[in-house]
This record gives structure tokens, sequence and C-alpha cells, in this order.
């Protein structure tokens, strides 16, 4: 039995429902796990992927499987979206974008501070590739305006962006970009489906690293991009069968099984994290938080309109930043000092100014000035797990002493 529709289905009934084909044949109430690469076939089905269409049967798992098709059924509800196409990694899907819809002459117009592997990709392969690539801040829509040119074929987001948690209005952008026939994507690790739904609010393309919030438990890495169906068939036919990003069925199986509790999950770390943001903000050894849910972020009133969670990312900066890190690497207890975001597990990680700069944004003049004014030497990056918040803020409190 599958849901007959979903219409009338509430988030938490869809996440654990949605997209799920229990097995006909045992009864089994769990998706199966189905780890074949290859499918025995009873017709003749063309080998080239320019053939592929929805209603081709299961050939080989890089084409389409049974388990991964119910996780892109799944997150196609989440999102209300047309399809999905799941992949890899976050960067397999942004890559998978990027690549299958720009070519040689286009113009690709991209935040100035996003993920560094989105960042880099877009700065050094697609240039190498004859795009031309513009970095703007968008939170600032006039800037994403004045970037726009006639090629222009892609704006790209990232809201809430990495590191510093700026908001970037989509229905603004999608207006811009839409003005100039160019394709709006949406990078909504951040927020999750649960605090936004970029496609109702005018993106063409939605993409997610499931290695964070979606699958939360830190043990399953994974992408996906949600959008209408023809802007995915190129995605599924180009890019899943010929780049080969394809993701592991036991993965696609462990994700779809951390998003029966994502609605749960969202609500603990926003209740969580805004706990520990007002910690922060009134501990004396804290120079400044950014937590979207506090008033005093600086576009809390954009994120408070276009967010229904604030998510549980929160940004803060100290004095003496690398001596802080040591400490939180030798004395944190229950806090994981390391990368990612998006577990249950609470985690922490110091991004330095010099690193991101240096390497991944390249940023000049008042761009670079604004960053450093918000970011200083170095901004950790918390992202706020299911603990008990108590717990959180007495690690914390201990070495921040
Ligand atoms: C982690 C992340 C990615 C890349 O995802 P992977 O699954 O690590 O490849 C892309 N965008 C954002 C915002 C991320 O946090």
């Amino acid at each position: 039995m599958t849901l007959k529709t979903t219409a009338d289905k509430g988030i938490q009934t869809l996440s654990i429902h949605g997209g799920e084909n229990p097995d006909s044949a045992t009864g089994a109430s769990a998706p199966g796990l189905e780890m074949s690469s290859t499918f025995m076939v009873d017709e003749e089905i063309s080998f080239s992927a320019n053939n592929l269409t929805a209603e081709t049967p299961f050939v080989y798992t890089r084409w389409d499987n049974p388990t991964t098709r119910q996780l892109e059924q799944k997150l196609a509800i989440l999102e209300q979206a047309e399809a999905c196409v799941a992949f890899a990694s976050g960067m397999a899907a942004s890559a998978a974008v990027m690549l299958a819809h720009l070519s040689q002459g286009d113009h690709l117009v991209i935040s100035n501070t996003n993920y560094p592997g989105t960042a880099e990709f877009a700065r050094e392969t697609l240039t190498r590739l004859g795009v031309e690539v513009t970095p703007v801040d968008t939170t600032q829509p006039a800037k994403i305006e004045s970037a726009m040119r006639d090629n222009t074929r892609m704006l790209w987001l990232e809201t809430p962006s990495n590191p510093l948690l700026r908001i970037a209005d989509i229905a603004t952008a999608a207006g811009i970009a839409h003005a100039r026939d160019a394709l709006l994507a949406v990078d909504s690790t951040f927020a999750s489906p649960i605090a936004t739904r970029p496609l109702n609010l005018g993106a063409d393309l939605v993409i997610h690293s499931l290695t964070k919030y979606i699958g939360g438990h830190g043990d399953a890495m994974g992408g996906s991009v949600c959008g209408s169906q023809a802007l995915l068939g190129p995605l599924r036919g180009e890019a899943l069968v010929h780049y080969g990003g394809v993701i592991s069925p036991f993965n696609a199986w462990l994700i779809m099984r951390g998003m029966a509790t994502l609605p749960l999950r969202m609500r603990c770390h926003e209740a969580n994290a805004h706990t520990v943001a007002s910690f922060l903000e009134a501990h004396d050894k804290v120079e400044k938080v950014l937590y979207p849910g506090l008033e005093s972020h600086p576009q809390h009133a954009l994120a408070r309109a276009q967010m229904d969670n604030f998510s549980g990312m929160i940004s803060f900066r100290t004095a003496n930043p690398k001596a802080i890190a040591q400490r939180m690497m030798q004395e944190l207890e229950v806090i994981h000092y390391a990368v990612s975001l998006g577990h249950h597990r609470s985690l922490v990680y110091l991004m330095q100014t010099v690193d991101l700069i240096g390497s991944s944004y390249r940023l000049e003049g008042d761009e670079l000035d604004k960053y450093r004014d918000e970011a200083g030497e170095g901004i950790f990056r918390l992202s706020i797990g299911l603990e008990d918040p108590e717990d959180l803020i007495r690690d914390l409190e201990a070495v921040l002493a």
C-alpha cells in the first residue's frame, strides 16, 4: 500500500510514508534494500542513456534502482517537486547541475561566500571549460541584478550560506533570474525542506547535501536535485548515467530511514540552537553570534518570512580563535570538533578567514572588508545536535572560560 494522495497529508506523515512502496511480494512494511547492480529484463531495452524514460524498467543501478527511486520520490514529495535525482554526494549533485545546464560561453552568477567546494568548482572548473563566472553578494538583490548579462544562464544561491549564515531572498532572486531567462538554482542544505521550499518561491532547481540534515546521522553521504521533469531529464541521462556519481542503494536506504524523523529532528535542532545561541550571545568572551533565529541577525526579518524553522546552524566569533580551537580539540566532552553539519551529534569547527579567503572565495575590496567585519580572523561553525542543550552549554562554557 502506498499513499493514495499526498495532498491532504501533513509533513510528519509524508516524511514517514511518502515515496515508500512496501514490497508487494513479501508484505514487508519497511522499504527493501535492493543492492543488485543489474536487473533481469524480458524485453529489448536501448543501451543508450538518451533513450531512458520514466517508463524504462530497472536495467542497471547507475541508471535507476528501486531503493534509490523510493528515496527520490520521498525527497520530491517533501520539496513539492515534480521529480528528484539522487547522487553520491552533495558535490556530485552540484557539479551535475552546473555541468548539465551550463555550456561554453554561458555566464553563471553565484553567491560569493558559500560551500567551499561549490565556490572552487565554479571558479576553477567551470571557467576552465569556458563558462564565465561572477561571484556576488546574493543578500543584495541590486548586486545580483547588476551582475546579470545577456548570456547569464544560471543564478546560484546558497541560503542560509556557509559559513556566515547569510540569507538570500529566493522569490526576489527568481524574479531577477527569470527576467533574463536564467535558471535559479538554490543550495538549500542548511535549511532542509522543513524550513524552506525554494521551488514554491520560484526556484527552478533545489540542491541538497543529503549527508547533512536530511540523512541526519552522520553515517551516509548523498546528494539530490529536485525540480521539473524537463530540467531533471538531462541530469539523469547525462550527469547520473555518464558522469556516474550514483548513490549506493545502501546509502539511499539509510538516508530514507533518517528522513522519517526529519520534521522531529528539525524542531529539536531549532529549539536547542536557540537556547545555545542565546547563551553565546550573553557570554562575555563571545564577540559575535550569527543565528537566523536571533533578533540580532542582520536578516532576521527575511529569515522569519522565508524559513519555517531557523535550523540548527550557529556561527560565532571569539578573540584568539586558534587557541580556543585547540582547547576544543582537547577538552570538549560532548561536542565533536569536526567538519560537516546537520547530524544528531553536535559538531564545531573553526573556519579560518585566511584559509577561506585565500583558497575558496578570493574576495576583494568592499566584499573582503564586509567578510572580515563579520568573521574576524575566523568563525566557529557550530552545528547543534539533538543532545540536551544544558550539556552543550556546559561543554562550551568550559572551553570559553
Ligand atoms: C556539505 C555541503 C555540500 C557538499 O555536500 P557533500 O555531501 O559533502 O558532497 C554542498 N553544499 C552545502 C551547503 C554543504 O553544506
